[in-house]
């Protein structure tokens, strides 16, 4: 009897010791939410975790500053030309096939995703993950997937996203996820929409403010709290534009001697090798556009060591956007925010907060790149990185 009780109590012991040393970590991305949202939106919880954690300035994002490019940078450590997930569309000339989002095929192969994404590391090291969407989630990266993953669906409620997470937290410890993704679209919405300074874009992100406040305290009730890590974080800010700022291709190039990539606030065109000289002679005459041959887009964006970067990219000024043609007088789109921008223009800096038992209250870090979010992650949930491009700059956070 003794002997039962005494070994009763010693697997009690293993188990809350297990339970103790188990890492959880909460990776959440709030989409477009731009380093200063939280005081410029009064955003009262990522507030008091910004003052009881630590909180970067402005975390910089890669170029191009788009949504899956970013979304994987963040899980990888490693920069859009090296990742490959170069833009949020684009063409593979090997494949002969393009990538896109939203529902597009494509970005459930796992062939057009470079790198080891965090759910794989901590996979790979006996961990489990689970993500409540995150690009490339939903691809078998490597030929795995993610322990747990839900298809991506932006009608998805916010409060419905919490109670997945939860319902993992919840799970008995040797069933518990220790690495989660967290994802919401909104606040890049109605920063598109409506512009970053409208009271919509405000609104929205109160609305994930306090749905991360429930998450925090759902996580207080399972006693999981002080034992988690959690990072609030995005993958691009958002800047003003206004819509009759446009910067016009064929004002200047004739539409027969290129074929588009992609337009916007950051562009890509494909022609023969021949024409390009003369096509960048044509744009360097556009007034609020940089245009650059692959090979030459300037070494601080690092971004031209990969095939599926298109001939020619062209940077607008930020608040522009390049099309083929202006549109006509009270046509085209009325939306007042943009991102995809020159990663150095502040607008374009997301917001990053961390908050955990490891990491002391009142750290403030000066701005900082998005390729070192991977290596932090990693040490919260103390495995080995993969080989990335990031460095130990983010784990200077964590108490000695
Ligand atoms: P962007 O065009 O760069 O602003 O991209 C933001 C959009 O990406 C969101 O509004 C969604 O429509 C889309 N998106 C975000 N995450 C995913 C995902 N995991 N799968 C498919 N589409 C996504
Ligand atoms: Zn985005
Ligand atoms: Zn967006």
């Amino acid at each position: 009897m003794r002997r039962l009780f005494f070994s009763l109590i010693m697997g009690a012991c293993t188990l809350m010791a297990a339970d103790a040393e188990q890492p959880l970590v909460i990776l959440v991305s709030i989409d477009g939410g731009r380093w200063d949202y939280p005081e410029k939106h009064d955003a009262p919880f990522l507030q008091k975790i910004a003052g009881d954690g630590a909180r970067v300035e402005r975390l910089t994002p890669s170029f191009p500053t788009k949504t899956f490019p970013n979304h994987y940078t963040l899980v990888t450590g490693l920069r859009p030309e090296s990742h490959g997930i170069i833009n949020n569309k684009f063409y593979d000339e090997e494949f002969d096939a393009w990538f896109g989002i939203g529902n597009h095929p494509a970005a459930r192969e796992g062939r057009w995703w470079g790198g080891e994404p965090i759910w794989l590391t901590a996979q790979r090291q006996g961990l489990r993950s689970a993500c409540m969407f995150w690009p490339g989630a939903e691809a078998d990266i490597l030929g795995q997937y993610p322990d747990e993953w839900r298809r991506y669906d932006g009608k998805m409620r916010e409060s419905d996203r919490v109670a997945q997470v939860l319902e993992w937290t919840g799970r008995p410890a040797e069933k518990r996820p220790h690495m989660i993704t967290l994802y919401f679209e909104a606040v890049d919405s109605k920063g598109h929409r409506f512009g970053p300074d409208a009271v919509e874009t405000k609104l929205a992100f109160h609305h994930i403010d306090d749905v991360l406040e429930d998450l925090a305290d759902g996580l207080r009730k399972q006693g999981l709290w002080d034992k988690a890590h959690l990072i609030f974080t995005a993958d691009h800010g958002m800047t003003f534009k206004d819509p009759t700022q446009v910067v016009a291709l064929a004002d200047y190039i004739d539409p027969e001697s290129f074929a588009i990539v992609t337009l916007g606030a950051t562009g890509g065109l494909s022609a023969e090798p021949e024409r390009i000289p003369e096509i960048l002679a044509a744009l360097a005459k556009a007034p609020h556009l940089r245009a650059f041959e692959r090979s030459a887009v300037p070494t601080r964006l690092h971004f031209s060591a990969n095939e599926r970067i298109p001939d020619i990219v062209l940077i607008p000024d930020a608040g522009w956007r390049v099309m083929l043609h202006s549109p006509t007088a009270g046509m085209g789109s009325k939306d007042r925010g943009d991102h995809g921008y020159d990663n150095r223009e502040p607008d374009m800096g997301a917001l990053f907060i961390a908050h955990g038992p490891k990491i002391p209250a009142g750290q403030a870090l000066s701005v900082t790149d998005n390729i070192h979010v991977y290596n932090l992650l990693c040490a919260l949930l103390g495995i080995e990185p993969a080989p990335n491009e990031g460095d130990d700059t983010l784990l200077q956070i964590l108490a000695p």
